[in-house]
This record gives structure tokens, sequence and C-alpha cells, in this order.
């Protein structure tokens, strides 16, 4: 249940007319519900409220700092996978005891900042980045705790590029290994064991995965235990899916109450990672209608939105739902919605039946609130747009739109001793 609804005709966020906010702030823009992600956010906190637990949540999906915000006033952790996304989350206000820093590249600096920074848990995806984190300690004179990703070898039925919980994906340490890796971890004098964590892919519509990785996880715990290595967080990753279309993933109370019955009894503390459960249906990318062209076979709308602005649709071959904001009528066509960049995968709607559009009109893409700004870029040298946050009857803009100046901050012409000078 999100708060993007019709009133007259016209869609609203909240109380506010997104035809209004599009006057004042131009198009294309995103759009988050603060309320919306205020109820996603306690829907999967609340879910686990009887069990001893942090909601993390996943920085990479949606990373403003008025959106991290919302979820540290909440009581919400972070889980990061960079020392930029380490810097907003502190930077929102997330208390660093709540975050987790999970993936598979982190450098020597980051882990430095991490540590400094005093984060809940590392959870370490290599031997190598173990010796790293083990160094980096020494020389600060502290210790590190940590917690081990292992990778269960379970199959999440999620798109490729998402599953990360299968033995060919780079992520995690297999279970057969990761026993050894804990032995040593609890050798290394620097080295704190925390945790043990997982987390097998994104838009997973279905318990089964999740349960048989947790199982796989109890049953390496009560390993882990009997060789005398104690395991105070349990982390079980993110990954539940959203309605983008037709999709019926479990609720989040669902999905607590069928990861607590396999769970059975546990004195530990569960961590969970969410991300595009709580912030993909509270978020939109509103765009303008440029142009409408057609040939012999297709019909095309062009808008001032494009896969550098939301790239799901040409990446994943993902389906977003697609709005008029004034419903003028019911009529529908085949067409692409179609963004300005000079290559053919940039579409976001392709073969659909569209609202009949014109040149003018304004138009909502749906679920945009995950993966959709975070991965935006500069593609074709288009400033990155603005993100805006609607409270109740207010709204207000959490990112102004990047400017000409912005595009070409920190680039330089080079002047080199052999021509002193730069070419003209
Ligand atoms: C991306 C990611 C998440 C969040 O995944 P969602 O599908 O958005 O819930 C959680 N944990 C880790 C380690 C991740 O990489």
């Amino acid at each position: 249940m999100n708060y993007f609804n019709y009133q007259d005709d016209h869609l609203c966020c909240e109380s506010v007319p997104v035809a209004r906010i599009a006057e004042e702030v131009g198009t294309p823009f995103y759009l988050y519900s603060a309320a919306t992600l205020t109820r996603h956010f306690q829907a999967m906190d609340d879910a686990f409220a009887d069990l001893p637990h942090l909601t993390c949540f996943a920085v990479k999906a949606c990373a403003n700092l008025a959106v991290l915000n919302i979820f540290a006033s909440l009581g919400g952790g972070a889980d990061i996978v960079s020392g930029g996304e380490l810097y907003r989350a502190i930077k929102a206000g997330m208390a660093p005891g709540r975050i987790v820093y999970s993936g598979v590249g982190k450098t020597a600096a980051e882990i430095e900042m991490a540590i400094k920074a005093g984060i809940l848990m590392f959870n370490v995806e290599s031997s190598q980045e173990l010796d790293t984190i083990q160094a980096v300690a020494t020389a600060l004179g502290g210790t590190a705790p940590i917690s081990l990703r292992v990778n269960p070898d379970v199959d999440p039925k999620t798109h490729a590029y998402i599953s990360t919980g299968l033995a060919k994906n780079k992520f995690g340490v297999p279970m057969e290994t990761a026993a050894a890796l804990y032995r040593q971890a609890a050798s290394m004098p620097n080295i704190v064991i925390k945790g043990l964590s997982c987390h097998i892919g994104s838009q997973l519509t279905e318990m089964s995965p999740f349960l048989e990785s947790l199982r796989k996880m109890k049953a390496f715990m009560a390993r882990l235990e009997a060789a005398g290595i104690k395991i105070s967080y349990l982390d079980l990753g993110g990954g539940l899916g959203i309605r983008y279309d037709d999709e019926d993933p479990p609720h989040p109370a669902a999905y607590a109450a069928a990861i607590k019955a396999e769970l059975g009894d546990t004195n530990r503390t569960l961590v969970l990672e969410p991300g595009r459960v709580i912030v993909g249906n509270a978020g939109i990318l509103v765009t303008r209608v440029l142009y409408t062209k057609a040939n012999q076979l297709k019909k095309f709308i062009v808008v001032d939105a494009g896969m550098n602005d939301l790239g799901r649709p040409s990446l994943y071959g993902a389906f977003h739902a697609i709005q008029p904001v004034h419903r003028t009528t019911m009529a529908t066509a085949k067409a692409d919605l179609v963004g300005p960049i000079c290559e053919t995968g940039d579409f976001l709607a392709r073969d659909r039946e569209l609202p009949l559009a014109k040149a003018g009109d304004l138009l909502a893409i749906m679920s945009a609130g995950a993966y959709g700004f975070s991965m935006s870029s500069n593609y074709n040298s288009r400033p990155r747009v603005a993100e805006v946050l609607v409270n109740g009857q207010h709204f207000q803009v959490i990112r102004t739109r990047e400017t000409y100046e912005t595009l070409v901050q920190g680039e330089s012409i080079p002047v080199f001793p052999e021509n002193d000078r730069p070419l003209a």
C-alpha cells in the first residue's frame, strides 16, 4: 500500500498534486512519499518486533540523506557497500553501531574509515579481505568486529544479474571453506567475531529460497557453536520483492512469520537488510512527453527522462507501470516509451499498452523508488534530476537538479610541459 493516488483524476502524492510539483521543480524528477517510506519501514520492523533485531536499510537502493534520515529517526540502521555510503549513513544520523558493511571489494581506506566510525560489523566476503581487516585494525591499535558472509548456494529464482547466493556468483564464502575461515578469524588478535551473514539476491517473490538458505545457516551455526565459535548476530540479508506488475511477493508480516517458524528459539539478534521492499513503491519518476511519433510498425512516446535517469528497464528488462498524471481518458495504445538517449536500449516501457499521451503531458513511472535515482548517471551529459519528498500537504526538494556547471565540475584541460598552452 502506498500514498500515490488519484483525486479527481489528478495523480497526488499524499495530499500534493504531482502536477503542482512539476510546475515548480520542472521535469524529470524523482518523487518520494514520506508516509509510504515510514509505513514500509515499520511494516518490516514491526514484523520482527517480538525478537531482538536490527533493521538495516540497504543504502544502495535509495541513498538520499533525507530518506536515510527518516529510517534513522525510526530506529533503523544501514547496510552499506562503500565508504561513500558510510559517509551518507552517518551524515543522515544513523548510529554507527547500527551499520553493517557488505561487499566483495572493500579497500583498506574504507575499512579504516569504518573501524574508526565504530560500525557494528564487517560482512567479510573473502579470506584476503579478512587479512586486510586484521592488518588495518592492528595498525590502528584496535579491534574490528566481523561476520562472514556465506554463500549458501541456493537459487533465488530472480533475474540473473541480481542473484547473489549461487555458487557461481562472486558473493560470499562457500560454506565448505567458511568454517576454516571462522577458525582463522578466531585466532586473529584484532578480529572480534560477531555474526554470520548471507544475502541471496534481490526481488525474490517466494519464501522457499529464503527458508532453504536459513536452514543451511542454522545447521552451519550449530557446527560453529560446537567448535566454540559464538555467533551473536544472525544477518539474513535483504531481497524481499515488491509488486511492479502482477508479482505477488509475501508481505513483510508473512515473510517474518515464515522466518520465525523456521528459526525456532534463538538467543541471537537478527539483522535484516531490506532495500527494495521499503523504498520501491515509495517513489516515482515524473517525466514530460516531448514528442510522439509513429512508423509503419510502431508508435513511440518520447519523454524527457531516459535510461540514464532510470536504468532498470534497459538493464534488467524491468517492468514499471506508466500512469498519466492527469487522467483525461482511459484510452491506451500499444507503444514504446523512450527517452532522448542515443541508444536503442533507451526505453522505459516497450511494446506496452500505454496511456494515450501527447506532447506536454506528464507521465508517472511507478515503483521507481528503489535502484532508480541511486543508479542514475550523467550519460549523454545529462544533469541528474531533482529528488523531491512529500510529507502530507508539503513538499521539499531533497536534491537539487544538477546544472551544466556541476556536470563539468572537477574536469580540466591539461597543460603538459611539451605544449605549455592548451591546444586551442
Ligand atoms: C543489495 C543488497 C541488499 C538489499 O537488497 P534488496 O533486494 O533491495 O532488499 C541487502 N544486502 C546486501 C548485502 C545487498 O548487497
